[in-house]
């Protein structure tokens, strides 16, 4: 049996077996079998991730992240964990391949998921004018013309975060009035770069090498209409990828982990949980890296502790590794 496993292999994964690895609880780590790195692995260059004043494309960084995981030991399989059974002192976790891995603590950083439109141009797009986070991207549109999808809280806010830089923010809702809250309506309302386009949904994107405008479909009529555009924001929603806890671990009303204070304790002793899976404000690449950290920090506190209750002592190079 393992010490410790982590689930996903994203910033808030990657950082936790960094710690883990140098503590020498020996993690293993498993990366999923398709999205290996995670969300950053979506976009190009990342120009907030701090250390990298001339910016780093997002790939790249993951993969740094990876090589610096492994060189200190963690074990990586390339697979997707389906089941967990995270009842009692040993934690069984299956994965797509039939396997089963058992250790005595899991960090679950599975992430969350943008939603999208649907669209084909999604997939070749991303990063090249399309986006999914205006704390991320809004700077690269100063002085253009952009529009944001969606009709939410979120939604004006991205937008209303936008006027920082472009000159002009479409937002594009397929209904006449707004889910957003009042208060969050009547700011974007105010905002003198912000026209509201209703009643309208995207039909294509347009762009060979980045966005270059979308097609409207009127949600009452059916008509087409082309609207020349720099980038495109989507801000339809995001889901904690939690599907695999549901009935084992408490979660908030946001559809997060809940997690005890600023810790990563979940509501089963022995489960931590990081990263956007856990966060449903920040989602950014430098705080799951954070709360990677604090995730491997707690599993290494409940692993000595335990091993104190059994009477073993407390592996002084693992703390010194910690506390390093
Ligand atoms: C297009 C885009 C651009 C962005 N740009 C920036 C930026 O410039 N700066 C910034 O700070 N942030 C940016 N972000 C946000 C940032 O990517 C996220 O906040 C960050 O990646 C979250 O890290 P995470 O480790 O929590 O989750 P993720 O990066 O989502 O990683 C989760 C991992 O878990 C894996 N996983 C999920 N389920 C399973 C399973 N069942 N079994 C095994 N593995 C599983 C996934 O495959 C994935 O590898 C961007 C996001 C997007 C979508």
């Amino acid at each position: 049996m393992r010490d410790i496993i982590i689930i996903g292999s994203g910033p808030a994964g990657f950082t936790a077996a960094i710690y883990a690895a140098r503590a020498e609880l020996k993690p293993l780590l498993i990366a999923s079998s398709v999205e290996i790195g995670g969300e950053l692995m979506n976009t190009t260059e990342v120009e907030n991730f701090p250390g990298f004043p001339e910016a780093v494309m997002g790939p790249d960084l993951m993969t740094k992240m990876q090589e610096q995981a492994e060189k200190f030991g963690t074990e990586i399989v390339y697979d997707d964990v389906v089941e967990l059974d995270l009842d009692g002192p040993v934690k069984r976790v299956k994965l797509g391949n039939g396997g089963v891995e058992e250790a005595r603590a899991i960090v679950y950083a599975t992430g969350s998921a943008y939603r999208k439109l649907g669209l084909p141009e999604e997939a070749t797009l991303s990063g090249h004018g399309l986006s999914w986070c205006a704390t991320c991207d809004g700077f690269f549109f100063r002085q253009k013309t952009i529009a944001v999808v969606g009709g939410g809280d979120s939604a004006m806010e991205e937008a209303t975060f936008l006027t920082r830089f472009a000159d002009k923010v479409y937002v594009i809702h397929r209904r006449d009035s707004l889910k957003a809250s009042k208060i969050m309506q009547q700011r974007a309302f105010d905002n003198e770069k912000i026209e509201f386009i209703w009643n309208a949904e995207i039909a294509a994107i347009h762009g060979t090498e980045a966005v270059s405008g979308v097609s409207l479909r009127d949600t009452v009529t059916g008509e087409l209409r082309a609207l020349d555009l720099d980038g495109l924001f989507v801000a339809i929603g995001n889901d904690p990828r939690t599907h695999l806890v549901h009935g084992k671990l408490e979660l908030t009303a946001e559809g997060t982990i809940a997690v005890d204070g600023r810790s990563s304790r979940t509501s089963v002793p022995g489960v931590f949980a990081a990263g956007d899976v856990i966060d449903p404000h920040y989602r950014q690449a430098v705080t799951a890296a954070g709360s990677g950290t604090v995730a491997a920090l707690d599993a290494e506190h409940y692993l000595a502790a335990l091993d104190d209750a059994a009477g073993e002592p407390v592996q002084a190079a693992q703390l010194a590794a910690v506390a390093e």
